[in-house]
């Protein structure tokens, strides 16, 4: 039998049931204390989907050009936590080589395309 996973609210990345959780594994959110308690303070979800939809349709646009969009600069690990969750909602995808690929597991430049 596949071992549960769900998607962590914060980073986006999916994790898998343990057995600590095996009383609230319904309501639990998030992969790590970590993550639980940055929860949404990195959000630039708004900010990826305002770039992508100011584009042609199908344009894609990469994690280090939407850090420079703002005077925070947020680095580029941060913007891909929240284009995960962009994934998770079906709302984006993520694009290397021209071909789209799993957030979880993508490494290094990578694009973000609206679905
Ligand atoms: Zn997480």
């Amino acid at each position: 039998m596949a071992i549960p996973s769900k998607m962590c609210a914060s980073c986006g990345r999916s994790f898998e049931y343990r057995k600590k959780w095996a009383k609230n594994w319904a309501e639990v959110k998030y992969c790590s204390d970590e993550c639980r308690r940055n929860k949404t303070k990195f959000d630039y979800r708004e900010r990826i989907l305002s770039e992508l939809k100011s584009r042609p349709r199908g344009a894609t646009i990469a994690a280090h050009e939407i850090s420079g969009t703002d005077d925070k600069s947020a680095d580029v690990e941060t913007i891909k936590r929240s284009a995960r969750l962009l994934v998770g909602s079906g709302e984006i995808e993520f694009v290397q080589n021209g071909r789209v690929v799993d957030p979880d597991t993508a490494r290094g430049e990578v694009f973000f395309r609206l679905r």
